[in-house]
């Protein structure tokens, strides 16, 4: 970055950063979330390290906060209310403590404390003669507002305590819980009042009424996170003993709080907590963990912002809101077409997102989502962002999105499958979009087998444009393959030979090769076994189909669907024209003689299971992969397992490959 555009960005950061704190501090409004927020201000911090002579004397990175909207008198405070400095990582955590460490020369890894980090509003209480005196939100942490009055109305903070103490200052974290503002937002619903967007600004917007009696109706409460007292004579000198102190004094200290002996033990604190944390009835956004020791914090002390003695841990955000800048209409390998919202790139739980899954078209209309509408999207671990819902629509929005006609990719009809809420574009050989994942689907192994031409090789093939449709394969010469990066024993004549010899598969392999949705191998070879000839399959009528065992309505519809396509037949065309035809299926082999009867395989025989299963099911037999009562015979080879066992136990005929075969040569 040069120097000019460091320090319009720095001018840039700093205005927005203000902005976003009043919209926080003073409007309970935010429009940007925590982490949003924080990702500008360490962009910020970093910008300003490089560039010192570009920082602004009033820069957000040095004054904390807000100074108010100046409906409250000024409080300034006895001694500042820091903020803390912040990270969504374990390792920062130790690399802060291990610092200290360092800095300090402490032999010992010094003790620790942990406490949940309420997501509320921090305040400061000043108890004079062991009587409340008064009391202000944090401000900018050197003046805050008075809101003594409306301190008062909250039950957990004490009006006065027993023990005899001329001056203390107490801190903590004014909160809404849950289930209050669940009620509160019903409330305002019926009254048509203003909705809180979360519990926090529910708390700060009914803190901060000029009418005490509002803030009295809001169910609020606290707890105390700090204490101070002008001259220590009751010798607390730890922070965990003055917690313990403000709780024997009636403060209402959170109960989760604990004493760690090192990091690793905070660490493993914060993780504990991330999970625990949903099932509290407020909302907490991470830990703080601050160094137990009183004489320690002393010998630490601050840096402009921040204490060193102290940090938060913040639990990783689990929604970030963005701006929709355009829905994507992606063609899927299936040919399933689903909406995607393009996004202002916003960084969420580690990575900067910039999609996210709309999953139908159907949830847009849920969502009555639109191009440049706010949202809120979600991250859970290693899985695809999605949006929550909207925060705020585009204003200028006139129309609704409406889902597309036509395929983006090939431009063919999309069409609606019965029971389904996805599009699909029914060009399942000729779409490009398609095409990839068609042709690996085409070579693989129960399909035309097609040996050599691995994932890389299509992915080149495909992208140099030598293959539109799996027919293109058969007409590639040595000189096309020649022009694609091949792994060395793979040589482009390897290739050629090996797809000219892959020309005449089995009935059941070139159908299953097809990919008509909802075809498998297992219905391919029913298929193969009804009609004989590809011929007689495409020819088929609905009825014809139907009528076959084990195939329903469903598939029968989409063989149909698949046959009618123009693009597949045209393909299929290309395939007869370039040589490849399928085997007829051979007439007459087959025999009833292991008609109703079940056959179970298990352990290695001479030849692979499928072998042994084609065999069965050719003459008439059913194979299954469970022994039961039903169970007729139980084909072992060697090391059988469990199978036998189970097939001993229920009295099951157990053969071996030699009887197998005398059974069929009968
Ligand atoms: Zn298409």
């Amino acid at each position: 970055m040069d120097k000019t555009a460091a320090r319009n960005r720095i001018s840039e950061l700093s205005a927005l950063i203000k902005k976003y704190s009043r919209e926080y501090y003073e409007l309970d409004a935010p429009t940007v979330s925590d982490i949003e927020y924080d990702n500008l201000f360490k962009e910020l911090e970093i910008l300003e390290k490089d560039y010192p002579e570009y920082k602004q004397p009033d820069s957000p990175t040095v004054k904390v906060g807000s100074t108010g909207a100046k409906k409250f008198s000024q409080i300034k405070h006895k001694v500042r209310l820091y903020s803390l400095d912040n990270t969504y990582s374990y390792d920062d955590l130790k690399v802060w403590y291990e610092r200290l460490q360092k800095n300090f020369n402490l032999e010992y890894p010094p003790k620790l404390v942990c406490e949940l980090k309420i997501d509320g509003l921090a305040i400061s209480l000043t108890y004079k003669n062991s009587e409340f005196s008064f009391g202000a939100t944090r401000g900018d942490g050197v003046v805050g507002e008075d809101i003594t009055n409306n301190l008062k109305t909250i039950k957990a903070i004490p009006h006065s305590f027993s023990e005899k103490i001329a001056d203390l200052e107490v801190r903590g974290e004014v909160f809404m819980p849950k289930t209050s503002f669940e009620k509160l937002n019903q409330k305002q619903r019926e009254t048509n009042g203003k909705l809180f967007a979360n519990p926090r600004n529910a708390a700060a917007g009914s803190l901060r009424q000029l009418d005490a009696q509002i803030t009295k109706s809001r169910d609020l409460s606290m707890f105390a996170y700090y204490g101070r007292l002008d001259s220590n004579e009751l010798k607390i000198e730890s922070h965990s003993k003055m917690l313990e102190f403000l709780k024997s004094q009636g403060f209402n200290i959170n109960p989760a709080y604990r004493v760690c002996n090192n990091i690793e033990e905070a660490i493993d604190y914060c993780k504990e907590w991330d999970t625990k944390r949903q099932n509290l009835d407020y909302a907490t956004d991470g830990v703080v963990i601050k160094i137990d020791d009183f004489y320690l914090q002393n010998e630490m002390g601050f840096t402009a912002r921040a204490p060193r003695w102290a940090t938060a841990f913040k639990f990783p955000p689990e929604e970030m809101s963005t701006i929709v800048e355009d829905i994507e209409i992606n063609v899927g390998r299936s040919g399933a077409v689903t909406p995607v919202a393009k996004l202002e790139p916003v960084y969420i739980s580690g990575s900067t997102v910039q999609r996210a899954t709309l999953h139908n078209f159907d949830e847009i209309k849920r969502l009555n989502i639109n191009i440049g509408d706010r949202v809120l999207i979600k991250k859970a671990a290693e899985i695809i962002p999605k949006v929550i819902c909207v925060t705020q629509h585009a204003t200028d929005k006139t129309t609704s999105f409406l889902p597309p006609e036509f395929c983006p990719s090939c431009g063919a009809k999309l069409v609606e499958l019965d029971g389904e809420v996805n599009l699909y574009c029914p060009n399942h050989l000729g779409c490009p979009a398609q095409i990839k994942g068609r042709i690996e689907y085409w070579v693989s192994k129960d399909c035309m087998d097609i040996d050599g031409l691995g994932d890389s090789i299509v992915e080149q093939l495909v992208d140099k444009g030598l293959a539109k449709t799996p027919a293109d394969l058969y007409r590639l010469s040595i000189d096309d393959f020649m022009k694609l990066d091949l792994i060395a024993e793979k040589s482009a004549q390897n290739l050629y030979e090996e797809i000219n010899t892959s020309k005449n598969p089995t009935l059941p392999r070139f159908i299953n090769s097809l990919g008509i949705r909802h075809v498998g191998k297992e219905t391919s070879e029913l298929l193969a076994r009804r009609f004989l000839t590809f011929d007689a399959f495409k020819h088929a009528s609905l009825d014809e189909i139907q009528k076959i065992d084990g195939i329903g309505d469903k598939i029968a519809l989409s063989i149909l669907d698949f046959f009618s396509n123009s693009f597949n037949n045209e393909v299929l065309q290309k395939l007869e024209s370039y040589g490849v035809i399928p085997q007829e299926m051979p007439q007459n082999n087959e025999s009833e003689k292991f008609k109703g009867y079940t056959f179970v395989i298990t352990g290695t025989l001479s030849d692979t299971r499928d072998v042994f299963a084609d065999l069965i099911k050719q003459n008439g037999g059913k194979v299954s992969s469970s022994v039961s009562k039903k169970t007729s015979y139980v084909l072992a080879g060697e090391n059988p397992g469990s199978k036998l066992t189970k097939a001993e136990s229920l009295g099951v005929k157990i053969i071996n490959e030699n009887e197998f075969n005398q059974l069929i040569g009968e």
